[in-house]
């Protein structure tokens, strides 16, 4: 249910988006998900359709870029995407979840036109 006030603050920036640059439509937006941020591409597609009605986005077809949580080892210290587990690919050591990464949602870019 939380994808609702997502899909609403996307439209809103969408708007904003087609003002600024003097488009009368969107077609296309580019949305980064990270796999920690419990937010479902369907959910996001179902309210989109719903509420894009009578606006410049109005069909415009949403892409959806899912992105890893970042695990670094807690004895190599390097840094790899969140697998199966957090086993260290490279030495098979413990790793812990690299804070912020797997939360991102935004716009990463979009196509629109004038007609
Ligand atoms: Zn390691």
């Amino acid at each position: 249910m939380h994808e609702l006030p997502v899909v609403l603050d996307i439209i809103r920036t969408m708007e904003e988006e087609t003002k600024k640059r003097g488009l009368k439509k969107i077609t296309e937006i580019d949305l980064v998900i990270g796999e920690l941020s419990s937010i479902v591409d369907e959910s996001v597609q179902m309210y989109f359709e719903i509420a894009a009605e009578g606006t410049p986005c109005a069909n415009a077809k949403l892409v959806f870029d899912h992105r890893p949580a970042m695990l670094q080892c807690t004895v190599c210290k390097r840094k790899f995407p969140h697998g199966k587990d957090f086993l260290c690919p490279y030495c098979g050591g413990d790793s812990v979840l690299v804070q912020g990464t797997g939360r991102e949602f935004y716009i990463r870019s979009y196509d629109g036109g004038q007609g």
